[in-house]
């Protein structure tokens, strides 16, 4: 049998009291693809991470992550909320980077990225740091270990950022907006550190992006978004140079 879809949402609708985040999304993401969002502001992509985090939940619909449901599971042709425990398993798969950089500020950057390994996954400290240190040389800060972030710019605070979420070795990575929080000139070295992981590593990834150069290098396939649906996906080379719906050239056209 062919692998499952790293991610797959089947008619996934979300609403905030009368506001409808998302109608009826169904999409799958390979395992390996590197997909990325675009759209408007307010169509919903962020929900689409958050989702998948299950820092939301769905108000209907199912999320299925390597094949496995996502916070539900079936009792019986029933689907009834999952166990915690088996949520935080399916959810570890993946990580996320945010727009605003979240890195503790009263702890170095090794201690940043070390935390979660040693908390969370039980790593020895000594492989922790191992792995923080190729990681750091990966995102170009190995001299930064014992920094605080207060003392980076925004930029390397950002890489170290996908460091450590890099450091729970997730199977799918989320980008939110990564580079919206930073000086236009810090955006080149953090949008950078991202086509090398697409490009070296066989991680799933979304990416929501408003750096249209980016998405089209760095993505397999570009979703479009508005209002909430999916209004196009093709391959960067079709969505760019050859958009079908006229919500999707409008939108490039103000954009581009
Ligand atoms: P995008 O990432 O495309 O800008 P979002 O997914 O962030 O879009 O948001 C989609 C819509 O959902 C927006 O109108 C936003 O205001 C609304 N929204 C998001 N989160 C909440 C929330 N917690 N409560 C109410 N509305 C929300």
């Amino acid at each position: 049998m062919a692998d499952p879809p790293s991610v797959r949402f089947t008619s996934i609708s979300k609403s905030f009291g009368e506001i409808k985040v998302l109608q009826d999304v169904s999409f799958d993401v390979a395992a390996g693809e590197k997909l990325a969002l675009i759209g408007p502001s307010g169509s919903g992509k962020t929900t689409i991470l958050r989702l998948l985090m299950t820092l939301e939940t769905p108000t209907s619909g199912t999320i299925e992550v390597n094949g496995e449901l996502l916070g539900l599971r079936r009792v019986g042709g029933k689907l009834v909320p999952d166990r915690p425990a088996h949520i935080r398993e399916v959810r570890r798969q993946i990580g996320m980077v945010f727009q605003q950089f979240n890195l503790f500020p009263h702890m170095t950057v090794m201690a940043n990225i070390i935390e979660a390994p040693v908390q969370v996954l039980g790593m020895e400290r000594t492989e922790a740091e191992a792995q923080a240190m190729q990681l750091l040389q990966a995102v170009g800060l190995a001299e930064k270990a014992s920094s605080f972030p207060r003392q980076l710019s925004g930029g390397q605070q950002q890489r170290v950022a996908i460091a450590r979420a890099l450091a729970l070795r997730p199977r799918i990575m989320l980008f939110d907006e990564i580079t919206s929080a930073l000086d236009p000139e810090l955006i080149g070295e953090v949008l950078n550190v991202v086509r090398q992981l697409a490009r070296d590593t066989g991680m799933t990834m979304l990416i929501v992006t408003h750096e249209m150069n980016f998405a089209r290098d760095v993505a397999d396939r570009v979703m479009f978004m508005a209002d909430g649906r999916i209004v196009e996906t093709g391959s960067p080379e079709q969505i760019f140079t050859d958009p079908q719906n006229e919500r999707t050239r409008q939108f490039l056209r103000a954009v581009l």
